[in-house]
């Protein structure tokens, strides 16, 4: 695999990086997409419709690995057990880069996703251990913008998602009971936020749409050419 996207809860991963997804799956790429928890309970959700609206979103962007690790929605913690069981996932998967969300949230659950992530990556090398599967290391660990903070954030680089909005939007949309039902219907809708955000990131890298991420490490290009 070349990508892992860990989220929080289904929907996380669309939101920040749905676009990123699509168009490295449309360059060849094997993505996959592991949800940390169902996401449920939500006003306008349930475990079994939260479950459908994943497996919708998963086709519109070409997903064909996505897997849930079952670990507590609104009270995700940083256990051993939890890191354990994504170590787990990361041997398995063997992805070349990590995503995981942004350090800084409001939602705990989100806080939590990072830290974890950060400890699985680690652990998933270790050797002499009972974790299922062969060691195996992330080359690097980067993270997408899901923030329930009103931040302006700097990011490390943008993602031009401009021919992908579409199908971002598309994946979007798969989860009505999180971004439709029981939203505003007038303009701005959720969903035109959602717009706004991407049209905004765009427009600091002079593209129609972009998707913004953070790295704590350098990043590593092989020529200045793939800069724009
Ligand atoms: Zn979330």
């Amino acid at each position: 695999m070349d990508m892992l996207v860990i989220a929080p809860h289904p929907d996380d991963a669309e939101l920040g990086m749905g676009g990123t997804i699509a168009k490295m799956i449309s360059a060849g790429w094997e993505v996959g997409i592991l949800d940390l928890t169902s996401g449920e309970p939500t006003p306008h959700g349930s475990e079994a419709l939260r479950a459908e609206e994943t497996a919708a979103a998963s086709k519109a962007l070409g997903v064909s690995w996505r897997q849930n690790a079952g670990l507590p929605n609104r009270s995700l913690q940083h256990t051993l057990e939890a890191r354990a069981i994504v170590a787990g996932y990361i041997r398995q998967t063997r992805p070349r880069w990590l995503f995981a969300p942004y350090w800084k949230d409001a939602h705990p659950d989100h806080v939590v996703a990072t830290e974890l992530v950060e400890a699985a990556r680690f652990w998933a090398k270790l050797s002499k251990t009972d974790l299922p599967g062969e060691p195996f290391h992330p080359e690097r660990i980067y993270y997408y913008y899901c923030i329930h903070l009103r931040l302006a954030v700097q990011p490390s680089w943008i993602v031009d998602i401009s021919e992908q909005w579409d199908r971002k939007l598309e994946a979007i949309r798969c989860f009505e009971s999180q971004f439709i039902t029981g939203r505003p219907s007038e303009p701005p809708t959720l969903l035109d936020r959602f717009r706004d955000d991407a049209a905004y990131w765009g427009r600091l890298i002079n593209r129609r749409y972009g998707e913004p991420f953070a790295t704590r490490e350098p990043l590593a290009v092989t020529s200045l050419r793939d800069f724009f």
